[in-house]
């Protein structure tokens, strides 16, 4: 809620600070690192015990356009040509300014990122995303959101103008009666409500995953669908934005996954598909073209039998995703079979044998260009060979990626392209740039809005502290 006040003298309050930023998720985390790099005060509040968000639930891949990292690898890339493939995937639905905006500032995010604030990333070049047109990636050693998120705690707790405080949820914003955000209500480790004055507040508390009344409103289709996002996300900062005023966009955009290994509830990363593996259902036979995104693909996956398909891959492709914590976690858990013959494999998942050898030798033919695939994909690595690996998986809703209108600035916008004084939004509160609906989510849109919003959230907010 929204609680409104006539005069700010009528409130005891309990705390001061220049920005409060609400969420420690990335773009809670960069915006703080940014605001106290120009000079002011930050308290970063936390709602749950453990920081991070989906950030850390993440594989921490962070598309950025025309780095020195991509130079250093001989990789020529720009922001129109990422904003063109971000398009192509949105199908021209996503502000064209601020996704150019995204775009240009992805190369500065990156770069300061590593060179100033510390944090480890790599270019990756092992493999390329569908509908990336570059190697774009820049990402943690581990492949995991934790990574970044643990390496931006020691650096915020090695400073004395940011206050961070976990077990924290922000209950309610304070605005005067003209809308004008000046403070918020907290409960601090359930000891009771604090009021804390704050000159800006800059929304960083993610979208509505875990908030199954705004899902059945605005997206009805994954309402009941299994969450696989961070149980922190119920949506209140969007919802505070809609009372005080703000317009939304784009409120039935979502990312899903069709790889998420069941029921170990681990990701099984996308990358199995991209280096040449597919998706059988029950019955053994493939169902769609694997390589045309992991959030729509996770659709058909839910369309199947029981929810349930089986992704089967081979040595070259085990090989090549070992390293990356979610995969690895699939092997330790158990969730990954292994077979010396195709048979084999089918006998572990309890497939029609026969139709998953028909199935093995008619994508294989296609892979060598012996045939058309029945399902249109045209991306392979080559034949899969003896011996095959599977895993059983379901579809699962990532995080939702409609939300509040804002400018440049990451200004919260009305209707009529007014400003919500004092509020800022980015991450998975704003709205993002996947367009209308799950298709239009090319990857990694998600930490690209979490962390490039949150810079220039953190940065604004601080310059327009300072004047
Ligand atoms: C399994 C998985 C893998 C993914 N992999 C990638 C990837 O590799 N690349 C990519 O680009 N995207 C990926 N995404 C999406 C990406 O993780 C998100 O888009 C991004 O992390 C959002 O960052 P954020 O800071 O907006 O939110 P979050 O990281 O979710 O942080 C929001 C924080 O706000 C807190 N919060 C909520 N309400 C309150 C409140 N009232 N008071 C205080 N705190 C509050 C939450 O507890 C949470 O910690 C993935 C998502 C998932 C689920």
């Amino acid at each position: 809620m929204v609680k409104r006040i006539k005069d700010e003298r009528e409130v005891l309050w309990d705390i001061e600070t220049d920005i409060a930023v609400v969420g420690g998720g990335a773009c809670g985390l960069i915006a703080s690192l940014s605001a106290a790099e120009k000079g002011v005060e930050v308290l970063l509040l936390e709602k749950e015990k453990k920081l991070g968000g989906n950030t850390s639930l993440s594989q921490g891949m962070i598309p950025a356009a025309g780095t020195r990292f991509q130079k250093a690898a001989g990789i020529d890339d720009s922001a129109e040509l990422m904003a063109e493939d971000i398009f192509k995937k949105n199908n021209y639905e996503s502000d064209p300014e601020i996704t150019l905006h995204l775009c240009r500032e992805s190369k500065n995010l990156v770069e300061w990122l590593v060179d100033s604030v510390g944090i480890h990333l790599d270019i990756v070049t092992d493999f390329i995303y569908p509908g990336h047109s570059r190697h774009r990636i820049h990402a943690p050693s581990t492949r995991k959101g934790t990574q970044i998120v643990n390496e931006l705690r020691t650096v915020i707790s090695n400073r004395k103008d940011i206050l961070l405080v976990q077990q924290s949820p922000v209950r309610d914003l304070i605005a005067k009666e003209d809308g004008s955000v000046i403070g918020l209500e907290v409960e601090i480790f359930g000891q009771g409500i604090n009021r804390v004055r704050a000159q800006k507040v800059i929304l960083a508390c993610n979208g509505f995953g875990n908030n199954k009344e705004m899902l059945r409103k605005y997206i009805p289709e994954m309402a009941d669908a299994f969450y696989f996002g961070h149980e922190g996300n119920t949506g209140e900062g969007i919802l505070w934005g809609i009372e005080l005023g703000t317009a939304t966009q784009h409120m039935g955009a979502y990312q899903a996954h069709g790889s998420v290994a069941y029921p170990h509830a681990i990701l099984l990363t996308w990358v199995v598909i991209v280096n040449g593996g597919f998706q059988v259902n029950k019955q053994g036979k493939r169902f769609s073209n694997e390589y045309t995104g992991y959030s729509e693909h996770a659709i058909e996956v839910l369309n199947q039998e029981d929810k349930i398909a089986i992704e089967i891959f081979d040595e070259r492709i085990y090989q090549s995703v070992l390293g990356f914590e979610d995969f690895n976690q699939c092997i330790e858990i158990g969730a990954m079979k292994r077979g010396e013959t195709i048979e084999e494999l089918a006998d572990l998942f309890q497939l029609p044998p026969k139709e998953l050898r028909k199935t093995l030798e008619s994508y294989n033919r296609a892979t060598e260009g012996k045939g058309e695939d029945p399902m249109g994909r045209q991306n392979f690595q080559g034949p899969l060979k003896s011996p095959y690996y599977g895993v059983r998986v379901t579809g699962a809703l990532f995080h939702t990626q409609g939300g509040l209108k804002v400018n440049k600035r990451t200004q919260v916008l009305k209707p009529d392209g007014s400003t919500i004084p004092n509020l800022y939004a980015g991450g998975g509160v704003a709205v993002g740039v996947s367009g209308s609906n799950v298709k239009g989510y090319s990857s990694a849109n998600g930490l690209l809005a979490a962390t490039v919003l949150g810079k220039i959230a953190g940065e604004e907010a601080a310059a327009s502290i300072k004047g």
